[in-house]
């Protein structure tokens, strides 16, 4: 049996029209973006369509896309270089790279607030007006890459502009794979490539003008002083083909995913995260009794991927932040395993995998 991949929330592989573009892009003749010669002018023209594609796919004219090296830069930038302030307000199930800055800021005097969920990780946006008192900046995700929880970003951004409090966005899950517009109010906005299909190596940030904003990587006047570095010229092109939302466009239906979860839940598996406002791809299921990492495992063996909410340092396995964020008990966080289907995931990749996941839950018992 071919392998089932259900983890494009990590990486989704690269999409076949993008090798087909590949191939072209190999065969052109062009350098270094930043050089006044033809070759140079053609990298340049490469960039700036795509930059162009990028900004109009997400309404973003008014604001200035920076290519970086990957998400994790792109958030690392917004909240370092942005006008932070002295009062952070975000929340407690941010993906690392947002959670780890500001816990870096807090310990250079910045004041972390966040903003209170509930135990499906749905966030309290009645309380979000008063949250804001004092605050410098915001930063909420759009979507959670471990539960696919979509949040309220129009309404967090209406909310952030009355109280004129600016509002980053990680929008990493969602960019490329389902339309996602700047709205006001947003003032920066993480995207990334890799998880919607294109290459890992390449993702943005689109700030608004408005915005003050001082570079973190420093050296040559590429990315208009904004990221010093040579421009990635091969995977912004590729980024930026990911802008063509009827092309790339993933499957708005959550049935798949929810066909999952039925057979999930009559082999005694327990959903975790929102059910109704949710990514239509992302389903996360708790198998009591077990352990997340001997599932993993297990499915690997028999042909599927699929990954846990929770991380191996130094030997002993810790449960996921996220997921001890949410309050569940020990053996509900610990027994969470994340199933992420993609742009071509089939009714019979989904069949598949709930066989053998029952397969694999007999076997471990045993
Ligand atoms: N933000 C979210 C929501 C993510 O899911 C990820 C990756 O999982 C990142 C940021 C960071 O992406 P990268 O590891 O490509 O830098």
């Amino acid at each position: 049996m071919q392998r089932l991949y259900f983890d494009h929330n990590a990486t989704s592989p690269l999409r076949p029209a993008l090798r087909t573009r590949l191939e072209e892009l190999l065969d052109q003749d062009f350098t270094n973006p930043g050089s006044i010669h033809q070759q140079g002018q053609m990298a340049r023209t490469i960039v700036e369509q795509a930059r162009r594609r990028i900004l109009q796919s997400v309404d973003g004219m008014h604001g200035t896309l920076t290519f970086t090296a990957s998400a994790t830069e792109s958030n690392n930038t917004a909240l370092a270089s942005l006008n932070t302030g002295d009062v952070l307000l975000t929340s407690a199930i941010e993906h690392p790279s947002v959670r780890k800055t500001a816990e870096r800021l807090e310990e250079r005097g910045v004041e972390v607030r966040h903003l209170p969920h509930d135990t499906q990780g749905v966030l309290d946006l009645e309380a979000l007006p008063a949250a804001l008192e004092g605050v410098t900046l915001v930063a909420i995700m759009a979507a959670n890459n471990e539960l696919g929880n979509l949040n309220d970003i129009k309404s967090i951004g209406e909310i952030c502009l009355e109280a004129d409090v600016p509002l980053h966005v990680d929008a990493v899950q969602v960019w490329g794979r389902w339309p996602f517009k700047i709205t006001p109010g947003v003032s920066s906005a993480a995207l990334s490539a890799h998880k919607a299909g294109g290459p890992i190596g390449v993702a943005a940030l689109w700030v608004d003008t408005r915005e003050r904003y001082d570079a973190i990587i420093v050296g040559g006047q590429q990315e208009r002083g904004r990221r010093a570095g040579t421009e990635n010229v091969l995977w912004i092109d590729l980024m930026g083909q990911l802008a063509d939302e009827e092309r790339f466009a993933w499957p708005s239906s959550g049935a798949l995913r929810d066909q999952l979860a039925d057979a999930f839940e009559a082999i005694g598996g327990v959903r975790n995260g929102d059910s109704i406002s949710a990514m239509p791809n992302t389903l996360n299921m708790s198998f009591p009794s077990f352990t997340a990492e001997e599932l993993v495992m297990a499915l690997d063996l028999d042909g599927v991927s699929v990954s846990t909410g929770s991380a191996c340092t130094a030997g002993s396995v810790e449960v996921s932040e996220v997921l001890q964020a949410l309050g569940l008990s020990e053996d509900l966080s610990a027994s969470a395993v994340r199933w992420s289907l993609g742009p071509d995931t089939t009714e019979e990749n989904v069949r598949d995998a709930a066989k053998t996941m029952a397969k694999v839950l007999a076997r471990i018992r045993r």
